[in-house]
């Protein structure tokens, strides 16, 4: 079955050495099959591989896509969630992972307590604060972490997210990989029966191995699957 079978051999092999390398086990690592702008064909080819996730950062996308792709599969949202748009996703998504204001929080909140579920939800933190991304800066990830625990009885924090600057060489986002890490264990300092801080979203194709290597939980990768998106 070709080409992206073929990727997902080669993504798959160097997982298991990042594993390797960095003592931890591969089933401690989700590899979320990232589909923007791909077809449900496509998106079937990988989830005839084994895939079992997969990651969308779009709401449309989600949506024109739903009933089309087969089996049991789980979704992701990985992009910036509209506040007016959590009412199409809240009963398909396993994981909203783009959390960063308490509005936001509040709105996912209203619509699990309508559905009668329970939504997990990652915080995710924009930590170099870069203006063109999304994400709470640092300084307000504690707190409103502190809110949507303390606010959103219908949500749980399940971990982090964090897209890191791009930078060519992997090596060089390390560190903010290294110091997301740190704040994630920090952060498990806040846990009560309404948070458990056991996902570490972080690293995407050009840096899941480094990602892994520091501590990532989940990888969210696209590129190095389907090959370079046309827009
Ligand atoms: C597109 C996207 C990815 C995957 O990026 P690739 O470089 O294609 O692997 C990961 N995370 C988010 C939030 C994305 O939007």
């Amino acid at each position: 079955m070709g080409r992206i079978h073929d990727n997902l051999d080669e993504l798959e092999q160097r997982i298991r050495e990042a594993c390797d390398r960095s003592g931890r086990k591969r089933e401690d690592v989700l590899l979320i099959a990232v589909t923007k702008t791909r077809t449900a064909a496509e998106i079937n080819e990988a989830l005839d591989w084994g895939i079992t996730d997969i990651g969308e950062n779009r709401v449309q996308e989600i949506m024109d896509k739903y009933d089309h792709v087969h089996g049991d599969v789980n979704w992701h949202m990985i992009g910036h969630l509209q506040t007016n748009k959590v009412k199409y996703i809240i009963d398909k998504v396993s994981l909203i992972h783009s959390v960063d204001k308490i509005k936001l929080a509040e709105e996912i909140d209203r619509r699990a307590k309508e559905h009668g579920i329970i939504a997990p939800v990652l915080i995710e933190i924009n930590e170099a604060g870069e203006e063109s991304k999304f994400g709470t800066d640092l300084e307000g990830g504690k707190k409103l972490i502190e809110e949507v625990r303390d606010n959103c009885p219908n949500l749980r924090i399940k971990g982090l997210m964090t897209v890191p600057p791009f930078l060519d060489d992997p090596e060089a986002v390390r560190p903010y990989f290294r110091h997301m890490k740190s704040l994630f264990d920090s952060y498990k300092n806040l846990e009560d029966e309404r948070m458990d801080m056991e996902v570490l979203s972080m690293g995407m194709s050009g840096d899941y191995e480094v990602a892994i290597e520091e501590g990532a939980t989940m990888i969210r990768v696209g590129t190095a699957i389907f090959g370079a998106r046309n827009y």
